[in-house]
């Protein structure tokens, strides 16, 4: 055990390690990882231009005067200190008793500069710290002198700290673990000839650099270096990863000529695109192999990514194993079966009459198929009668088994974790193939930390022949935006289109919203919280019991359209997450078929339904949804030779976070670029956390979006390692990183699903 192993309570004494454990800081190991969030310049003062009421801050500040005087309690007094950022001022308020209070005002003195930390308060409509804590640069007596012009000249590092425990009490704690320390103590995960090339500390050292800087290149240059550790770390874990998979057996499924993929290939209507055919070939190419293929599949939405996986599937059949493809909702895993089934034809129909003679079976497998269905499938799976079997995450249970899975196809990634991956891989007695599917258009380095494990490939064209979307913003409830909503999607089904109408909830009554969803945008400026009706009068909707505007629901507002002239006749349909799968199903089919061409919905709808007569969609209350999220929904519409139009209806103000998304949106329908939008409205751990990678938390210094270089040099590194020697045996010290820091949070991640 090292030192840094030891609870902190052994290190820093009982008082201190219980206030540190409120930060979250139980070892020697999470203190010295407890990096400082910023650095004071004890020579420059802090700006109180930007000191927002309720935030816990330190400051660094000169006195300009006191004030000491008794309150209205006997024996107690107030203490006023007013200090000066050199030109805003600030007061300094302490409540105490008066002898104590004189005693500190003889140490707070007019012209003194040091830090004061405490948590902005508003009195009487001044904003002001009540007991501050506080510490000096300057020294309390002639001896010290010395020691504290050279403090003054050093960068003082500033630590998330609470009231309990401020900001120098961590610095002192932090260094009586560190001090000392010496290089066997602290095992480094990076490699030293990496260090060696990049002129970077080892890791003793750049803790040092960060807890007790001399200048400021110093805490650079250890933040730099940490940064690095986390890429490495990260990225040694996922070439581990991935050498350990492809160091399984897989068996190889060769094209066969002749076969039902090469009939399937002469039945489709259209030709592939050039991607396709390039990403086609690529996996044709790796399925052949004895090893497991693991490949990511990243496109844009309506890039046609369904029929590679098909094409893939296939090919797996032909050489006598099954495939499985997993997607993250019901509606979807229907309707890729619906559309499977119906692509292949008689293709899929073995056994049947009319059944082509290389013919293989789709099977459907959800969660709440009847007992004799499921019955069935599971029978078909087992037996191997079925060649492709689609659903849930309910092929993940138990239960389920293939005669022969040769692979998995997982559609729509970002919903699902790793582990669910693996749960899946371990159905069959050989490591099946992998794709992996998304849509979720993702910078390279985000891929590269998420899916790091995996190969990617992407499809950059959308098939010819598509004739754009055009979105339009409109203000909820406005009566003109209103009508010519209405009428142009009457128009549209008239000319044989259909309607999305997108809603956040499902009842106008009860918290019933569906999907991802913000809760409440952009809170802090007041902007109201959706509220927009969708009638004619465009009166907005009622307020709710609690005097909140309602958000749209999807049985209000198909009743509104009801009964609206301009869709008179028309059936509307219903589609949300309450209905059973029968119910929904009848559901899309009607929607599908065109005889019920207005589909009200939420976002159940979201991720990769197929209709290609769809053409309009109305989102209700926009506001509400991720940018990525308006984007997928927005990929329902113009999928056929239709254009497409999306009129997203908010009550977000310009100049807000909502409204920056919503003008983006409006502006583009290029993924990539509405990505980046939303990562940069995205804190970190929310980037990973949102691909339920499960490894955010080990990320500190490391930013994923802009460290793009330090990302990939890391990557680059690692896998040159682990072709070296999988098991790290000459690395331990980045072994023990590795379980360390990814494997605690993994395990949580599984505690969660
Ligand atoms: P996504 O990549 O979003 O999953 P899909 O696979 O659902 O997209 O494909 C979208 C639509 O484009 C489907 O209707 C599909 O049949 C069609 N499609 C796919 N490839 C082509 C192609 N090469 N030419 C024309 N249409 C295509
Ligand atoms: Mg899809």
């Amino acid at each position: 055990m090292t030192a840094l192993s030891t609870p902190l309570s052994r290190l820093v004494g009982d008082r201190t390690a219980k206030a540190l454990a409120k930060l979250g800081l139980e070892t020697g190991w999470d203190l010295v990882r407890h990096y400082p969030r910023r650095y004071s310049d004890p020579s420059r003062l802090t700006d109180f231009g930007d000191l927002p009421l309720g935030d816990h801050v330190t400051v660094n500040a000169r006195i300009v005067r006191t004030s000491l005087r008794p309150t209205r309690k006997p024996r107690t007094s107030m203490l006023d200190v007013t200090v000066t950022d050199g030109q805003g001022e600030l007061t300094l308020r302490f409540f105490g008793a008066h002898g104590y209070l004189a005693s500190s005002e003889r140490r707070l003195y007019a012209g003194r500069v040091g830090l004061f930390t405490g948590t902005v308060e508003n009195f009487g409509g001044k904003r002001m710290l009540k007991n501050p804590g506080f510490e000096f640069f300057d020294a309390e007596d002639e001896e010290d002198r010395a020691a504290a012009l050279e403090r003054m000249s050093r960068p003082t590092p500033i630590y998330a700290a609470t009231a309990a425990l401020p900001t120098w009490r961590i610095r002192g704690a932090v260094q009586t673990v560190l001090e000392p320390l010496d290089e066997s103590d602290v095992p480094d995960p990076v490699p030293a000839e990496i260090l060696e090339r990049d002129g970077l500390p080892t890791l003793r050292e750049a803790l040092r650099l960060v807890h007790a800087p001399r200048t400021e290149e110093d805490w650079q240059l250890g933040r730099r270096r940490l940064r690095y550790e986390e890429a490495f770390v990260l990225q040694t874990a996922l070439a581990v990863r991935r050498a350990e998979a492809e160091a399984e057996a897989a068996t190889a499924r060769e094209a066969r000529e002749g076969g039902i993929r090469d009939a399937f290939t002469a039945r489709l209507p259209f030709t592939l695109t050039e991607g396709q055919q390039e990403v086609v070939a690529e996996i044709s190419r790796e399925l052949a192999r004895p090893w497991p293929m693991q490949r990511l599949l990243q496109g844009e939405v309506g890039s046609g990514k369904t029929v590679v996986a098909l094409l893939s599937m296939l090919q797996v059949v032909d050489a006598g194993g099954q495939a499985a493809l997993l997607a993250p909702t019901e509606v979807l895993a229907a309707q890729h079966a619906r559309s499977i089934r119906a692509m292949l034809g008689p293709l899929a129909e073995a056994g049947m009459l009319g059944g082509a003679e290389d013919a293989t079976r789709v099977e459907l497998l959800t969660g709440s198929l009847p007992a004799a269905a499921r019955k069935k499938a599971l029978l078909a799976a087992a037996s191997g009668e079925a060649g492709i079997v689609i659903g849930t995450h309910a092929l993940l249970s138990e239960g389920v088994q293939f005669a022969d899975l040769g692979l998995v196809v997982v559609d729509e990634q970002h919903r699902f974790g790793v582990e669910q991956r693996d749960a899946l891989r371990a159905k069959a007695a050989v490591t099946p193939h992998l794709l992996v599917m998304t849509a979720t258009p993702i910078p390279r380095t985000v891929a590269m930390t998420v899916f790091g494990d995996l190969e990617t490939s992407t499809l950059r064209e959308i098939p010819a022949g598509r004739s754009g979307i055009r979105t339009f913003l409109a203000p909820s409830g406005h009566p003109r935006w209103a009508q010519r909503t209405w009428e142009l999607a009457r128009e549209e089904i008239d000319d044989g289109g259909r309607v999305y109408v997108v809603c956040p909830r499902i009842t106008s009554e009860g918290d019933d919203v569906e999907g991802e969803f913000l809760e409440d945008p952009d809170a802090a400026d007041g902007a109201p919280a959706g509220g927009g009706g969708p009638g004619a009068t465009g009166t907005a909707a009622p307020a709710g019991g609690n005097g909140k505007p309602q958000l749209a629901a999807v049985d209000e507002v198909a009743a509104i359209l009801r009964e609206h002239p301009a869709l008179a006749g028309l059936r509307i349909g219903e589609l949300h997450g309450r209905m059973t799968p029968e119910e929904k199903d009848t559901a899309m089919a009607a929607f599908a078929s065109g005889e019920a061409p207005v589909l009200v919905t939420t976002t159940v709808v979201e991720v990769g339904v197929d209709v290609p007569e769809a053409s309009v969609m109305v989102i209700m209350d926009a506001d509400r949804f991720g940018i990525s999220q308006l984007h997928q929904l927005r990929g329902r519409i113009g999928r056929g030779s239709r254009a497409g139009t999306c009129i997203a209806w908010t009550t977000a103000k310009e100049h807000t976070p909502a409204m920056t998304r919503l003008r983006a949106f409006e502006a583009t329908t290029d993924g990539f670029e509405l990505a980046q939008v939303d990562l940069e409205q995205r804190r970190e751990g929310d980037i990973l956390g949102a691909a339920q990678s499960g490894r955010g938390s080990s990320l500190r210094l490391l930013r994923v979006l802009t460290d793009t270089k330090v990302i990939e040099q890391a990557r680059w590194d690692a896998r040159k390692i682990v072709d070296r020697d999988r098991t790290l045996a000459a690395y331990p010290a980045l072994g023990q990183a590795i379980t360390e820091q990814l494997d605690p949070e993994r395990a949580e991640f599984l505690d969660r699903t």
